[in-house]
């Protein structure tokens, strides 16, 4: 595969940014509610905080849009991100409600979509757990027991039966869900809350946030917001601010690529009738996604803390650009000359239990942070199950499943450098058994 020609970019390779960047807030102000962040999170809230005819202000450090969800692999999930086997383990309760909430969430994104008439390519086809060796079948049959205990839609298969590239082995459909362009949902849900009654200020980063005469007082740059109740949306961005509670989540930087236009008839031979999502079974998965421009956009396969606050605007590492290129070889070894033309990435939140977590700091600051790299749609639908919250005062049975009642975290495992590296050895590891053993199966010499 050739890595010649890429063009590293600090935003995303499926949308530019908005050419009618809002102005920034240069007043004092006053509101019902203020929600920090324009990410789908954040957007979904004031939206919909909007749409229920409260006093709503959003604030945007960039534009709405320019965090992890107009950057994202574009895989809408009907299930938990996490390693569900672990998840099964140590919250076993709690698994019927993480399965109803991705269900859920992923239905939420669909009538977003149809709602507000967003052109965003959704192909309804769910995402495949795609297996590359034998241990990772085991692994898929295992999670689909789980899933299937705990009311999940999924159906086992082989390669040809799900329509997946034989270059996998087969695996499990999660039949909720598809894939679409998040640039350009995210792009459209800007547009609907542009034109919502929501007042909103991008290039309006809040510096702090402390309480003040029974009201959240929010400081930016050039102006102050005071609200009655206030909404932190801001992912992986979230440790910046003293009022956060300590080790809610760590930043974790991801990384996508995106090859070149492949000629039709060659994406045709791969098989890959069904469309479908596909993400590996490694401890770090690999994903891949087949867009309606006849390229494949992959990607993750290593994971990169950050360590210091304010997180840097970064290009992806030209080395794992490097190996995401060789990990598509193997997996798609009918596309050997094909070039990778772009390369992006994003912060992404991570929380000390892989639970996707929301929850209450006293009676008036609201947090919906992490969805563990699943949120594309649990971000909007959690969004809107908070707006719901502070305007009714109920709890929706969806929200109560990802409650925190008290911000009191471990330390997240596994997550600092040394861990993040040593799950990558592992997986690369396994790859190298499993390339022996394929070899030794084909009759030629084991890969170096
Ligand atoms: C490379 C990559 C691949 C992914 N793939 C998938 C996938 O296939 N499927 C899936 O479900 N999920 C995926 N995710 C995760 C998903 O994109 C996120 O979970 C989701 O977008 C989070 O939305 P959000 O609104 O919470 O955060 P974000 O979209 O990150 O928004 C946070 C916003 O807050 C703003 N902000 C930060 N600090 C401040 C401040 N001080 N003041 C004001 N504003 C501030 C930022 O500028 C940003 O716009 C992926 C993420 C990445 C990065």
């Amino acid at each position: 595969m050739k890595t010649n020609n890429v063009e590293y970019t600090t935003f995303s390779g499926w949308v530019d940014p908005p050419a009618d960047i809002v102005p920034a807030l240069t007043d004092d102000l006053t509101c019902d509610v203020a929600v920090v962040g324009g990410g789908l999170g954040g957007m979904s809230t004031a939206l919909r905080l909007a749409e229920r005819g409260q006093d709503v202000v959003l604030l945007e450090a960039e534009f709405c849009g320019h965090g992890a969800s107009s950057r994202n692999a574009g895989q809408v999930a009907g299930a938990p991100g996490g390693d569900l086997q672990l998840l099964n383990l140590f919250f076993r309760t709690k698994m019927p409600g993480m399965i109803r909430l991705a269900e859920h969430a992923a239905h939420h994104v669909e009538d977003l979509i149809r709602t507000h008439g967003i052109d965003c390519d959704y192909e309804q086809t769910g995402n495949v757990f795609a297996a590359v060796s034998r241990g990772q079948l085991g692994r898929v049959r295992r999670v689909a027991k789980i899933l299937q205990r705990a009311g999940g839609h999924v159906e086992l298969g082989t390669s040809e039966e799900l329509g997946i590239p034989r270059g996998f082995l087969g695996g499990m459909r999660e039949v909720v869900g598809g894939i679409m362009n998040p640039g350009r949902f995210t792009s459209g849900v800007r547009r609907a809350l542009l034109s919502s009654s929501a007042r909103t200020f991008e290039q309006t980063k809040v510096t702090d946030i402390t309480r003040d005469r029974g009201q959240v007082r929010l400081t930016t740059p050039h102006g102050e917001v005071r609200a009655n109740k206030a909404v932190l949306a801001t992912n992986a961005y979230a440790g910046e601010w003293d009022i956060t509670p300590p080790r809610l989540s760590v930043p974790i930087w991801v990384t996508e690529v995106e090859t070149e236009p492949i000629d039709p008839a060659r994406l045709a031979a791969l098989g890959w009738t069904s469309r479908s999502g596909l993400v590996t079974q490694h401890n770090i998965m690999e994903n891949y996604h087949l867009t309606p421009r006849n390229t494949i956009v992959f990607g993750v396969r290593r994971l990169e803390r950050g360590t210091t606050y304010p997180l840097p605007q970064k290009k992806p590492d030209p080395r794992l650009v490097e190996e995401l290129a060789q990990a598509f070889a193997t997996r798609f070894p009918s596309l050997p000359d094909v070039a990778i033309d772009r390369a992006w990435g994003g912060w992404i939140a991570i929380t000390s239990s892989w639970l996707p977590l929301a929850g209450q700091i006293d009676d008036d600051v609201f947090y919906s942070i992490a969805c563990n790299g699943h949120g594309l749609a649990q971000a909007p639908y959690v969004g809107s199950l908070i707006a719901d919250l502070i305007v009714d005062g109920e709890r929706h049975e969806d929200l109560a499943a990802l409650w925190m009642k008290k911000p009191a975290f471990p330390r997240p495992m596994m997550m600092g450098p040394l861990g993040l590296r040593t799950i990558w050895a592992v997986d690369r590891f396994n790859d190298l058994v499993n390339g022996s053993r394929r070899n030794a199966r084909r009759g030629s010499a084991p890969a170096a």
